[in-house]
């Protein structure tokens, strides 16, 4: 179905707020200058959307700064979730879209989880015709950034 993503983006740092105020820390979503409409199965999106803000939570200290923005180029409408936590490092990156895959596995397991939220939202997007990427600084923090392909998103079945 049609959705879009300012209203979307809105309810869901509404809905993370108490989470983010439990650790001091900032969630916030700045809204894009005109509406952004994708198509997409609304569960599934959330599904990747509230990973991606958890992990950004989880993986991020006291008085961290989370903040949600739109973007886009000619071709995507482009999400990223940009926190100032622990990041990853370079090593580690190319890694954490597989299954299980956690970083330092003590530390993960005493925070809870699987391994698995990154995989499946990477499965998701793609099953959506997107894509999912990271950029990351050891020590500095994490951008996750969602890809939403426009010609699919706006025109779903004028090209099938
Ligand atoms: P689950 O999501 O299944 O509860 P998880 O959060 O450990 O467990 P993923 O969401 O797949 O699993 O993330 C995989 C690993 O990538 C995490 O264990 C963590 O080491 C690393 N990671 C993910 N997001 C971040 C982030 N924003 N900052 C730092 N490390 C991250
Ligand atoms: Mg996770």
């Amino acid at each position: 179905c049609a959705i879009e993503m300012n209203d979307f983006l809105a309810l869901t740092v509404k809905q993370n707020k108490i989470h983010a105020e439990a650790k001091r820390q900032e969630l916030t979503f700045e809204p894009y200058e005109k509406p952004v409409i994708i198509h997409a199965d609304r569960d599934r999106l959330g599904q990747v959307v509230n990973n991606i803000v958890t992990n950004a939570m989880k993986y991020s200290l006291e008085q961290a700064s989370i903040k949600i923005y739109i973007t886009e180029d000619e071709t995507y409408y482009k999400i990223s979730v940009k926190d100032t936590g622990m990041g990853i490092a370079r090593e580690d990156l190319p890694r954490i879209f597989e299954r299980f895959y956690r970083v330092d596995k003590a530390r993960s397991r005493a925070m809870g989880g699987t391994g698995l939220g990154l995989a499946i939202a990477k499965e998701i997007m793609e099953g959506h015709g997107g894509r999912l990427s990271a950029e990351s600084e050891y020590g500095k923090g994490t951008t996750m950034t969602m890809w939403f392909p426009k010609k699919f998103t706006t025109q779903p079945y004028t090209e099938v």
